[in-house]
């Protein structure tokens, strides 16, 4: 597959679910991606990136950032405390916000500096111990912290699917978190499932080996 095939399988999920075409922004997931690849892509005029870890993302993006116009980075990946000013001095828009202290930094050092990124709080929504993201049944609290304690911009939620379950699940029960919480935006979709993501009012797909190829 290509960049080109999945905006055009986007396009038509967008028609199918009677949601306006355009309505979906497609994040093209870069980690550990060949360079030739990403600037392929960069090149064809895409500009909304994701990248799971800091580190890596300053190898490759500073440069980029320079060269292209109007590129928007996404942080997708577990964070600590320690790389919040990191974080924002190069990401646009943060999709793991997922615990307190992490609410607190952030705020402390946004109200400093005197611009935000846009947030997404991860939700753990198979409740798995190994991964990151706050889980359901305190989601609610969570956001309205993030929101009226820190005054963080929140606009959405963001989940990734257990790999052996039904992923249509966790869409729904994120969708039906945001949708009480009055949140408009879902970071919800990768590659294998991204389709059915739509289909549950994805806003924002993580898409990432099937643009560039499996990842080695
Ligand atoms: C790697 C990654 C993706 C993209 O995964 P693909 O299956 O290659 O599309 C999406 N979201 C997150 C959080 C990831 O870590």
């Amino acid at each position: 597959m290509s960049l080109d095939d999945i905006k055009d399988q986007i396009k038509k999920a967008e028609l199918m679910n009677n949601r306006p075409i355009g309505s979906v922004n497609l994040i093209a997931v870069s980690k550990v991606q060949p360079i030739e690849r990403v600037e392929n892509v960069l090149r064809k005029g895409h500009r909304s990136f994701g990248e799971n870890r800091v580190q890596e993302a300053y190898k490759k993006w500073p440069a980029w950032k320079e060269e292209f116009s109007k590129v928007v980075l996404h942080l997708l990946g577990p964070l600590q405390t320690n790389k919040v000013k990191e974080v924002l001095a190069l990401f646009d828009v943060v999709h793991s916000l997922d615990r307190e202290k992490l609410a607190r930094v952030f705020s402390e050092n946004i109200q400093k500096q005197g611009f935000s990124p846009e947030f997404f709080i991860q939700v753990n929504t198979g409740e798995e111990d190994q991964k990151a993201g706050i889980s359901p049944n305190m989601a609610d609290e969570f956001i309205n912290q993030c929101k009226k304690v820190y005054g963080l911009p929140i606009v959405g939620l963001m989940c990734i699917p257990p790999i052996n379950e039904e992923p249509a699940l966790h869409f729904a029960l994120l969708k039906k978190i945001a949708e009480r919480n009055g949140l408009k935006r879902l970071s919800m979709g990768m590659s294998s499932d991204f389709l059915s993501a739509i289909t549950f009012g994805s806003t924002d797909v993580r898409i990432g080996s099937a643009i560039f190829g499996k990842r080695t």
